[in-house]
């Protein structure tokens, strides 16, 4: 049988191919048919290029429907979709082409001068266009190919795509997926999740990234639903489309903004059955403040380029505030950095092993090895907690662990405390070389606003809290706290700046 994730896919369409697979905010749509044809239609002109499967297939470019579909095709002539963010520039781009080395990029008018350079230098045989209405030379000379294609055969363990990390800690790695890792993943969330076939996507979230890429789309791809597809997240647009649609996925700050809007509240969710949240943690504050204006309540999760979703509240059953619940279909571990199991309520590395785990980073053997476990088992760096009710918290990255005169210092600790001061917004934790200590605590906070807060103050609060290693060496209050376009804070940038003022 051919294990093409997207044989999967057309298996789940609905049998009426005039249903709408996606439909923009001006009402625009694209039914199941269009989707066939068109990612036909655009298979048939990457294999024209000449490309192999296995090769890669490089895009950089707006979210629109013609980059799904250009996705879709990748999958049907089994090469492999390779998405770069958008904000990366030309010294960015040239490592992920180089490392990369795809055969096809696609990229943005704007941009095809510099990218063409680029790639010509990274040896690529052809580079299309792509604008944020659809058009360019890629969707033109699709026009005149045939829709017809008859979708490669893949064996589960063929590579399907390359994630790039966020690159969060350090630079990005390129995460090798197997068509069976995305499917696999793509069927526990469905199941999970309780996704039928009445269910209608609000998709608000980038497609350069597992979240917005797999986790929502293969969702209501697996069940054939309708995806409301706005090219970006603006509350206003989210709010409006809301009542139409049953299922919403969004990061952390998705969320602020949402509660930000005095519109928001349980009128524009009155046909909503989930709201998933994740890519970085889910503050208490939020999740609260959410149930109270909607009546809803919001079921997080957790996960990554290199394995998609590891673990999630459950649908049925208690949602925690602050906590990302059990591990979907994977075996999940929690050890020391050397491997050795930690007891249950005690900190360790979360590690993983199931048919989700990808296949290692791609041209990186000793980086690969060095993460993974003699037994198959993935060190994902995350540090994490089992509490005795189950449910699991990750509580930083073993990264950001600060170990100050001798002592592990755990970030999230700190700065749980720091966010309940009166004045504090929220806050960021980080570690700067200390001559004595090894590691000094820094801290950066936010204030509300509402009553002033200053360094000194701030450490007088914390001062009776904690023990003395743990408290803040130095405090800088700051506008806002630098996040990517996922939320997550760049504590790299954090640490950049505390040593700068040491
Ligand atoms: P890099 O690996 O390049 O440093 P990254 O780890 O941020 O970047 P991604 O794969 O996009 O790249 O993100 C996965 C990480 O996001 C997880 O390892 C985890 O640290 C964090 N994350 C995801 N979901 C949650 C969540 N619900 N709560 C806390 N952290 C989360
Ligand atoms: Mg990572």
């Amino acid at each position: 049988t051919n294990e093409n994730l997207y044989c999967l896919f057309e298996s789940k369409f609905p049998a009426n191919r005039s249903a709408a697979a996606f439909e923009l905010p001006d009402g625009t749509a694209y039914d199941f048919e269009a989707l066939v044809q068109t990612s036909g239609r655009f298979a048939n002109l990457l294999v024209a290029t000449g490309a192999k499967p296995g090769d890669r297939v490089a895009v950089q470019v707006h979210k629109t429907v013609e980059a799904v579909f250009l996705y879709l095709a990748c999958l049907r002539a089994g090469l492999v979709y390779l998405p770069l963010n958008t904000a990366y520039k030309s010294a960015e781009l040239d490592y992920f082409l180089n490392d990369a080395t795809p055969a096809v990029v696609v990229c943005d008018p704007a941009d095809e001068a510099s990218v063409q350079t680029i790639a010509t230098g990274a040896g690529v045989a052809r580079v299309f266009t792509l604008d944020n209405r659809g058009k360019g030379t890629l969707t033109e000379e699709a026009a005149s190919q045939s829709p017809d294609f008859t979708t490669v055969i893949r064996a589960s363990d063929d590579l399907a795509a390359i994630l790039y990390t966020s690159g969060t800690t350090g630079r990005s790695k390129g995460a090798m997926l197997t068509h069976n890792n995305l499917a696999s993943n793509a069927q526990s969330l469905v199941t999970a999740w309780a996704f039928n076939e009445q269910d209608v996507l609000l998709h608000a979230l980038p497609i350069f990234h597992v979240h917005g890429l797999f986790v929502a789309l293969h969702c209501a791809f697996l069940k054939g639903n309708k995806v409301i597809f706005l090219d970006k997240f603006d509350p206003d647009t989210v709010i409006e489309n809301l009542p139409r649609a049953t299922v919403f996925m969004g990061v952390p700050t998705f969320y602020v903004r949402l509660l930000g809007n005095p519109a928001f509240g349980a009128e524009a969710c009155r046909n909503m059955r989930l709201f998933t949240a994740g890519s970085a943690p889910l503050l208490e504050e939020t999740f609260k403040e959410f149930t109270a204006r909607t009546g809803h309540v919001i079921l997080e999760r957790y996960g990554m380029s290199e394995a998609g979703m590891i673990t999630s509240n459950p649908y049925d059953g208690e949602r925690i505030a602050g906590s990302v619940g059990m591990p979907l279909d994977n075996d999940v571990r929690i050890a020391d950095e050397d491997g050795t199991l930690v007891a249950d309520g005690e900190i360790g590395i979360l590690e993983i092993k199931g048919p989700n785990v990808f296949k290692g980073y791609w041209q990186m053997p000793e980086k690969t090895a060095a993460e993974f476990r003699p037994d198959g088992y993935f060190i994902t760096g995350d540090m994490t907690v089992k509490d005795p009710n189950g449910y699991y918290r990750i509580v930083g990255r073993a990264k950001d662990l600060i170990i100050s005169g001798g002592y592990n210092v755990y970030p999230k600790e700190i700065e749980s405390y720091l966010d309940e001061m009166p004045g504090v917004l929220e806050s960021a934790v980080v570690g700067r070389p200390h001559p004595d200590f090894g590691e000094a605590v820094v801290a950066f906070v936010v204030p509300d606003n509402s009553i002033p807060v200053d360094a000194d103050s701030v450490i007088a609060f914390v001062k009776d809290k904690l023990a003395n290693f743990k408290v803040p060496k130095e405090v800088f209050v700051i506008k806002e706290l630098p996040r990517n376009t996922m939320g997550k804070v760049q504590k790299n940038e954090l640490r950049k700046m505390a040593e700068a003022s040491a």
